[in-house]
């Protein structure tokens, strides 16, 4: 099947609450294109550098999204263009984005990651250090970001019944926080392996790659 086709196959059985990101990382230009042509609008990418090349050689309509752990260094280079950042996992990092945007005139979409996983390898805050930055006062003062929502990794394994509890964990966490912040619509959750159990379990928004492009080297 050619990559089109794979897109096809997976956007049909999504219903209007499920928005795909085509993570395109390590992926060529022609390759993207082909996923563009078939009318696919939003890409994720990993690594800022990467983003920032394809952004500036590919058509300005796509939505780029950052998917990958961020370097607080590199914030400053996609600032102006980025649509949604999910990886974002401390305060730090969300004070270095309201300030990059800051200058850029823009309000950036950002995702809070929550650690689901059992490995020690996934990023991610833990509940309670997410409802702690909610209520900070300098939080609030964050006039250049939204958090729109959360999102999560669950563990690398064949286990499905644990794939399931993990993203039933985050839905509850989801749905425990828009009881105190009511602007969270976004919960990315679900990738090539495991989008299909995502999405029986909540997700809004689901993160698929290889599924699309094939198996990346
Ligand atoms: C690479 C990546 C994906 C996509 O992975 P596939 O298994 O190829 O679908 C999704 N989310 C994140 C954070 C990634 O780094």
């Amino acid at each position: 099947m050619s990559i089109a086709d794979n897109l096809q196959k997976i956007t049909c059985q999504l219903s209007n609450s499920v928005t795909l990101v085509a993570v395109s990382k390590t992926k060529p230009i022609s390759s993207i294109f082909e996923v563009y042509n078939a009318g696919q609008r939003v890409f994720g990418e990993n690594k800022i550098k990467e983003m920032v090349e394809k952004y500036e050689t590919l058509p300005k309509d796509i939505q780029w999204h950052m998917i990958g752990h961020l370097q607080r260094n590199k914030v400053k280079y996609m600032a102006h263009f980025v649509e949604l950042i999910h990886g974002v996992d401390s305060f730090k990092t969300l004070k270095e984005i309201n300030k990059q945007a800051k200058k850029h005139n823009r309000i950036i979409n950002c995702l809070l990651q929550i650690k689901i996983a059992q490995e020690d390898t996934k990023f991610g805050l833990k509940t309670s250090e997410i409802k702690e930055i909610l209520s900070l006062d300098d939080f609030k003062e964050l006039q250049n970001i939204n958090i729109v929502g959360l999102m999560g990794m669950a563990s690398f394994t064949i286990d499905k019944v644990q794939i399931r509890g993990e993203f039933k964990q985050l839905k509850s966490i989801f749905e425990e926080l828009k009881t105190q912040n009511l602007q969270l619509k976004t919960l990315s959750m679900g990738m090539s392996g495991d989008y299909n159990i995502a999405i029986e379990e909540g997700s809004t928004m689901i993160r698929v790659g290889s599924a699309i492009f094939g198996v990346r080297q």
